[in-house]
């Protein structure tokens, strides 16, 4: 249901941009005040860091259990990144569709590709670019839960993905993160009342008419 009343098909959000630029932080203040918006989350072969919750964060588990997921079927999409596998489960994306709430993916381009590939129509992609070189480097220090060979790894990775920006349909520039959750609600909030999304318009009008 949306705001108003009318039946609508969930939409499927993605948020990418390279390691350091606030997605993470971004996403979570959006889903803190957003009931309507589940996070996907993705399975990894990445080691956990410390302040790491398995089942909240990521399902974290070793490459034979990541293969014989990608195996069966159960991953929308998967994709090596820094050298680990990540992928997002097919299974609780398309039932949090089902009950018309809109799902969350903080994945990379390459992640998000696919899903264009996939759905289309129910796709809403947004880049995050970080404001200059010298804060991407002070974000990823400052974050130090990675070891410094993983933040060079980060930094010297940051120039491919960044050139993917132009592949997303929205690109918020993060100055400030208040100000980038706003422009990610708007985003949100615009995306949400598109004619095609509302699937219970034709009812909904068909009514207001007879009532006229
Ligand atoms: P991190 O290891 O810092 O959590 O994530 C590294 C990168 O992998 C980030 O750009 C993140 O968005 C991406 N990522 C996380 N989960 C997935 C996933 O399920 N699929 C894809 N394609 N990328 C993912």
């Amino acid at each position: 249901m949306g705001g108003n009343g009318i039946r609508r098909r969930g939409l499927m959000l993605v948020l990418s941009s390279p390691s350091g630029a606030g997605k993470t932080t971004i996403s979570r203040l959006l889903l803190e005040s957003d009931d309507n918006l589940a996070l996907s989350i993705s399975v990894t072969t990445r080691p956990k860091r410390p302040d790491e919750v398995d089942g909240r964060d990521y399902r974290f588990v070793d490459p034979a259990a990541f293969a014989k997921m990608r195996q069966a079927g159960e991953l929308l999409e998967n994709a090596q990144v820094f050298g680990y596998d990540y992928g997002t489960p097919l299974a609780p994306v398309e039932s949090a569709l089902a009950e018309g709430r809109d799902v969350l993916f903080d994945i990379d381009w390459q992640g998000a590709r696919q899903l264009v590939d996939a759905a289309p129509n129910d796709l809403v992609s947004i880049f995050i670019l970080p404001p200059s070189s010298a804060e991407l480097h002070a974000r990823l220090r400052r974050r130090a839960q990675d070891p410094d060979d993983v933040v060079a790894e980060r930094m010297r990775r940051a120039p491919d993905e960044i050139s993917h920006w132009n592949e997303f349909n929205f690109v918020v520039v993060n100055r400030d993160i208040q100000e980038s959750v706003g422009s990610v609600r708007a985003i949100l909030a615009a995306e949400r009342l598109r004619r095609e999304r509302q699937i219970g318009l034709p009812d909904f009008v068909r009514r207001l008419c007879e009532d006229l």
